[in-house]
């Protein structure tokens, strides 16, 4: 069934929509209902070439463009997102299963935001100017790494394609980009906006594939870096062919997250944030806190509360903007969440809220808390990827810190209390990248996003994003005669 902005085409190369039927055929699963709503093809050896000619040779001219010109394409490309919003969101509910109601505020809003932000810093990005005594002195010049390679996740499609390509492009850089073949629509638009935004043919490339066209395009050696969202065990596989090769590398992985809650918080905003935490995308994100440990004299106050607020769940048609819990965006997704609530279990939780497939076409499942969880379970140790959220019960300020970092995952983790002075000492003490005070899984474009441990490495948005697109060199300006020992 066609729908609103439908791609023309698998893949984005050279300016244009490309198909080649010989590629194998990815078909497009609808969510909600588990009805196919298009098919694209993997890139061919062919395509995943040309891709990367186009992008090897468009990238020099866009890198020699004054930095303010190519900032404008990036506002423009965040103008023309803006305005086509609804349409855009519709297709990312098409392509995950979110709900409208979120799409329409957290893809397409989020990745204009990018474009926007980087494309606002164009004519910032110099370098500086340092004396080293006798009127000598170095210069340094921001230069593009080249080619970089985007690879994406299925849970943010639009965010990641815009999260990637705006600092990279703003800094001289071309990229090619694969989503992930559980979504790969969205990128696809993102390309020809940008396209019709003014950016030049072969800038930005989309192919579609599994891991095998990710893994061509990450050991090309014309690639100069590799930027994935992704897991942790394909992290550890990507990070290791780019090392190969001595690309640069962003790593944007899984987690495990704490969210802390004393109780002295304001118990309905810890509740939204375990919920925001928990259950937003169908608890499909990277950040989110599903470590709950809640202080012991909370605790009760807390799961009946929870329970209540989780009454509020619309389980219902995406595009229905009464809905706010969509479902799974894949069948294989649904199976491993299924697969750990029967470990949570089997493991002793105490399952307090959901926990079973909805029985009714489509990928859906209840939103799930368990209680009484402990550290050694395996809900608790590993990353699940969907609507399970685990309390687990403390005592003391340094117990909830020591096992919040007892995880080799280090992504967000957030706390909740009246006492800010404890507030930031959690903050300073949980061994994460992202880290919230009495707030959850925000993440706006002007502050950085990563991760410690085995979560990644590098920063996504901010202007540190710039340091993971671009690289110095550095010029010695001799002012003397020049002498030598001998
Ligand atoms: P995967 O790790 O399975 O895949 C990520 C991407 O990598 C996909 O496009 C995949 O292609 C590709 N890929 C797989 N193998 C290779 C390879 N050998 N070489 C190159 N590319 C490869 O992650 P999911 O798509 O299942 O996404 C869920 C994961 O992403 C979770 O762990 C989640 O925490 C993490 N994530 C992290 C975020 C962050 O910012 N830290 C944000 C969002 C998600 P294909 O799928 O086509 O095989």
């Amino acid at each position: 069934m066609p729908y609103p902005l439908q791609p023309a085409g698998s893949h984005f190369i050279d300016g244009d929509y490309v198909d080649d039927p010989a590629g194998t055929p990815i078909p497009v699963i609808y969510p909600a209902t588990g009805e196919q709503i298009a098919t694209v093809h993997a890139a061919t050896p062919a395509l995943v070439e040309r891709a990367i000619a186009s992008a090897a040779r468009a990238q020099a001219a866009w890198a020699a463009l004054r930095p303010v010109e190519r900032g404008r394409v990036l506002r423009r490309a965040a103008d023309l997102i803006r305005e086509r919003n609804h349409d855009l969101s519709v297709l990312e509910t098409r392509d995950t299963g979110k709900p409208l109601s979120e799409t329409l505020v957290a893809d397409a809003t989020s990745g204009a935001d990018a474009l926007e932000y980087f494309g606002g810093l164009a004519g910032t990005l110099g370098g500086e100017t340092v004396p080293v005594g006798g009127g000598d002195f170095i210069y340094t010049i921001r230069e593009p790494l080249g080619v970089c390679v985007g690879i994406g996740a299925w849970n943010y499609p639009t965010q990641i394609a815009c999260w990637k390509s705006a600092p990279a492009l703003v800094c001289g850089n071309a990229m090619v980009f694969k989503p992930s073949e559980t979504t790969p629509l969205a990128a696809l638009k993102v390309a020809e906006i940008l396209h019709e935004a003014g950016l030049p043919a072969g800038v930005f490339n989309v192919v579609q594939g599994l891991g095998e066209v990710g893994g061509a395009l990450v050991s090309d050696p014309r690639v100069a870096k590799v930027s994935l969202t992704g897991s942790v065990p394909t992290g550890r596989r990507v990070y290791a062919a780019a090392a190969a090769g001595m690309k640069h590398v962003t790593m944007e992985l899984g987690g495990k997250s704490p969210l802390v809650i004393f109780d002295d918080a304001d118990l309905d905003s810890a509740v939204s944030g375990a919920i925001m935490g928990n259950f937003y995308s169908t608890g499909q994100v990277c950040s989110n806190g599903t470590r709950v440990f809640v202080q012991r004299p909370m605790k009760e106050a807390f799961l009946a509360r929870l329970t209540e607020r989780l009454q509020g769940a619309v389980i219902g048609d995406p595009l229905d903007m009464a809905t706010n819990f969509g479902p799974m965006t894949s069948e294989r997704q649904l199976e491993i969440v299924l697969g750990y609530i029967q470990k949570g279990v089997a493991e002793g939780a105490r399952l307090v809220h959901g926990g079973h497939r909805l029985n009714r076409p489509g990928f859906w499942i209840e939103p799930t808390v368990f209680a009484d969880v402990t550290d050694d379970m395996t809900i608790a140790r590993e990353e699940i990827f969907g609507p399970v959220l685990s309390v687990l019960d403390f005592d003391t300020e340094d117990e909830a810190l020591s096992r919040a970092n007892a995880t080799e995952f280090g992504l967000a983790a957030g706390v909740f209390t009246a006492d800010l002075a404890r507030a930031h000492r959690m903050a300073a003490g949980f061994q994460a990248g992202t880290c919230f005070i009495n707030a959850y899984n925000l993440t706006p474009v002007e502050g950085p996003f990563g991760a410690v441990k085995q979560s990644g490495v590098g920063r996504e948005n901010s202007r540190l994003a710039v340091d993971h697109y671009s690289q110095m060199k550095s010029v010695y300006v001799g002012t003397q005669p020049f002498e030598a020992q001998f």
